[in-house]
């Protein structure tokens, strides 16, 4: 069984996913299981309990397609450095590969390994006609200008133009990539094969983006904790919600949560943690980070050690920061009734285990946190049709896509007397090997 990992890093000021201040500390101690042999846990043991025969385990465990390039950038401290930019295509049995592109130090061809794969899973279980993808190109994000960063945008798709596409792979914004960087990728890919907004999603509203985009994971996580809410026997108006990560899915999900009538009592950041028993407000917390100010400085609430976030007593505790947070020698300290992953990644298998004995109720990232690639979706099928649906239409659509994906996981779990985790990477995987054996790509 595997341990505990590192995983992403993210930044101020957020972006869709975040980059990386220069003065940021780590705000909690983190794991030491990659994110690669997280992924690769839940699947074996999902795969086993299938009793899939093991060329099969081969081919969904495996990438279809590993491409590493160079990106030779002259950055303005005069000098030319050689990153290294990676995309991963894990599978596409379900449709064209679908997945972020992260630009971070720390990215080698593992993690995005693992991401890819997880994406895989995910759309399976959203049921989205996608495959699973990643990228990633391990630059400095964090202390690049934005020229820079648009170079570095420009060139990595330059050189993966050709297995990218509207019908091939479609990528989208991640760690430290933003609907700027998706509107010079959707640019340069234009220069190449003409103007074509489907190949790739998170852009800016006013060049073909989707409404909802910004606010679809966060937007799902909460969907899905209505849905679970009355299994834990808790109503919005009675529930305290922590969140570790206050960027973009971690403020969404606070501040749609208060719509509702929760109460934020806790929150980190990567500079610290806060905690106010009274309430934080979400909307202000999210100004005071917009303004640059970090979350210990926030004057509405009381600076605490990052550690501490876990022990508050809370109904609902959202990790939306980083992978590997909770891990087998800190899930004891949590203190709710349940866990959202909106973060890829954030427990560890051990930890698992142990909050599966405190009888914490936790709905896993791979469902969880799929509101983001949903909302990828509807803007991809928009730009096929060059047309647009208002904000609501998208929010609702959103809504049924990711009740349908709990029902379902949540059925399997309580039929099958096992975890959503277990549930939900079960019937993920189900729907990829019927594809790729429809298809004959398999027998
Ligand atoms: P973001 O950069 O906007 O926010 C991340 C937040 O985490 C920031 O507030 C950052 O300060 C904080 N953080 C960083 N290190 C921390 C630490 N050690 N302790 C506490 N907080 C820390 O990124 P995001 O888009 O909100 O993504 C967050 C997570 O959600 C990532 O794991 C990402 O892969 C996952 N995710 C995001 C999306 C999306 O649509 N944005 C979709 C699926 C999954």
């Amino acid at each position: 069984m595997a341990q505990d990992t590192a995983e992403e890093k993210t930044e101020r000021p957020h972006s869709e996913d975040g980059s990386q201040g220069s003065e940021k500390r780590e705000s909690t101690e983190r794991a030491e299981i990659s994110n690669f042999e997280i992924v690769q846990h839940h699947f074996r043991a999902a795969a086993e309990r299938l009793d899939l025969p093991e060329d099969v385990t081969t081919v969904m465990g495996t990438s279809y397609r590993e491409v590493t390039v160079q990106i030779p950038i002259k950055l303005s401290d005069g000098q030319t450095h050689v990153f290294s930019g990676f995309r991963v295509q894990h599978n596409g049995a379900r449709g064209p590969y679908k997945g972020g592109i992260r630009f971070h130090p720390e990215v080698d061809l593992d993690e995005v390994r693992a991401l890819a794969a997880l994406m895989t899973w995910k759309t399976a279980i959203a049921e989205i006609p996608f495959g699973g993808a990643k990228g990633g190109v391990n630059c400095p994000a964090g202390d690049l200008e934005s020229s820079e960063k648009q170079q570095i945008a420009r060139s990595f798709i330059d050189k993966i133009d050709k297995i990218l596409g509207p019908t091939r792979d479609i990528p989208a914004p991640d760690v430290n990539t933003d609907a700027q960087t998706m509107a010079w990728m959707m640019d340069q890919y234009g220069k190449l094969h003409g103007h074509t907004p489907a190949c790739v999603t998170g852009k800016p509203i006013p060049l073909e983006g989707s409404f909802g985009r910004e606010a679809a994971t966060g937007r799902g996580v909460v969907y899905l904790y209505r849905e679970a809410a009355p299994v834990i026997g808790v109503k919005p108006g009675d529930t305290r919600v922590v969140v570790q990560g206050y960027g973009n899915v971690g403020s969404w999900a606070a501040r749609i949560m208060q719509g509702l009538g929760a109460t934020m009592v806790g929150a980190s950041d990567a500079y610290g943690a806060i905690r106010n028993d009274e309430g934080i407000d979400a909307e202000a917390l999210l100004d005071h980070v917009k303004e640059g100010g970090t979350l210990p400085e926030f004057e509405g609430a009381e600076a605490i050690d990052a550690d501490d976030l876990l022990e508050i007593e809370c109904e609902v505790f959202i990790p939306a920061a980083l992978g590997g947070m909770i891990h087998e020698r800190n899930a004891d300290r949590m203190n709710c009734k349940m866990m959202i992953e909106g973060a890829n990644s954030p427990t560890t298998p051990k930890a698992d285990e142990i909050l599966e004995d405190k009888g914490v109720y936790v709905i896993p990232d791979v469902m969880a946190n799929a509101g983001g690639v949903v909302v990828s979706y509807f803007e991809w099928v928009q730009n096929l049709q060059h047309f647009r649906w208002d904000e609501r239409e998208v929010n609702d659509k959103l809504g049924n896509i990711m009740r349908r994906a709990y029902r379902n996981v949540s059925g399997r779990a309580q039929s099958s007397e096992i975890s959503l985790r277990s549930a939900a990477y079960e019937l993920g995987i189900e729907r990829v090997v019927e594809a790729a054996r429809t298809r004959g790509y398999i027998t």
